[in-house]
């Protein structure tokens, strides 16, 4: 039977990844050095570029072979349509992001000297607005592996869990307050080291004097599924069922690791709705992440297709 005119799923196509996070417009300065208070410079040069956790981990995910559908908030301004060219290139679903009509697209207005210190100044903008209403309102087409991101509300985050039928992958940076379930949802959950201690603290425990091995074991003690913690050039924990397994990082003379994580989280994402297990999709994105890192940018590094310089 024909589904009626007007239902909002007629023309849904299904997709591999639904991502639900952040978008941000990157306005980055160059100045000889950071301005004091009330003070008034001359910069060098200013570049846009395309950012927002939820946004660079979008485009890996869709440069690493994945079909991606990406849930977000930005402004109707200017900014949302560079914020979120890339990704409309890349072919990635947009066909149900949030327009807010008052709050501008986020924004990361960044100050970089000529030694590479540098002073940034976030507006979350219109990504306030994808809370667990807004989420809950899009369910229907929350579908295959789920990524999600602490960019956007915490109740955001929860609907999301609440609405995903498929694997959840919770990326908790920056780390929000989630409820305990939502936490114990994610399979797997993906923290630095920082992020994994904040988490197994929210928890509840305590993680002095844990060991990096000895966080990602209390993590699954209080009841995560899987947990990889990303260690830079160290490599990554990956730790589930089947046991914890050190994935190293491939050695590359490092350019700029802006966006790297984002990289890893995507592409690992890509490769588990293509079925890998845990690690093997943890080696891919390893390779990838650290292709990334060997160019200047966040979005702007990520390889094209199967492209990725380091293949196993
Ligand atoms: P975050 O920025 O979120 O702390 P990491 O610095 O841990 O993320 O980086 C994420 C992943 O990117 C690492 O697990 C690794 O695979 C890759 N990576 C980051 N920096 C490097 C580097 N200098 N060389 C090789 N790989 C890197």
């Amino acid at each position: 039977m024909p589904l009626p005119a007007t239902d909002p799923l007629e023309h849904r196509v299904s997709v591999d990844i639904t991502v639900i996070g952040s978008t941000n417009l990157d306005i980055t300065a160059t100045v000889p050095r950071l301005p004091g208070p009330g003070e008034t410079l001359l910069g060098e040069t200013l570049t846009h570029s395309p950012g927002g956790k939820g946004a660079n981990q979008a485009l890996a995910a869709s440069r690493a072979g994945a079909s991606v559908r990406f849930v977000s908030a930005v402004g109707s301004d200017a900014a949302a349509s560079q914020a979120l060219a890339l990704l409309e290139a890349d072919g990635v679903d947009l066909g149900h992001l949030l327009r807010d009509p008052a709050l501008p697209t986020g924004t990361a207005l960044i100050a970089v000297d000529a030694q590479g210190e540098n002073n940034i100044i976030v507006i979350p903008g219109a990504n306030a607005s994808l809370d667990g209403a807004a989420v809950t309102l899009r369910q229907d087409v929350v579908e295959g592996v789920v990524v999600l991101q602490g960019e956007i509300p915490a109740d955001g985050v929860d609907a999301a869990v609440a609405a995903a039928r498929g694997r959840v992958v919770l990326n908790l940076a920056p780390v929000i307050e989630l409820p305990r379930a939502a936490v114990l949802a994610a399979d797997p959950l993906v923290v630095n080291e920082h992020e994994g201690e904040l988490t197994l603290a929210q928890l509840g425990q305590d993680p002095a004097g844990l060991d990096e091995a000895g966080v990602v074991a209390a993590l699954r003690e209080q009841g995560v599924a899987s947990v990889v913690m990303t260690l830079g050039s160290r490599g990554a924990l990956v730790s589930d069922a089947a046991g914890t397994v050190e994935v190293p990082s491939v050695s590359v003379s490092a350019v700029d690791a802006t966006g790297a994580g984002d990289a890893f989280v995507g592409a690992l994402a890509a490769r588990l709705a293509a079925g890998e297990t845990l690690v093997e999709a943890a080696r891919f994105a390893a390779r990838f992440a650290a292709d990334t890192v060997t160019r200047p940018g966040a979005q702007a590094s990520y390889p094209a297709k199967g492209a990725v310089s380091f293949e196993a």
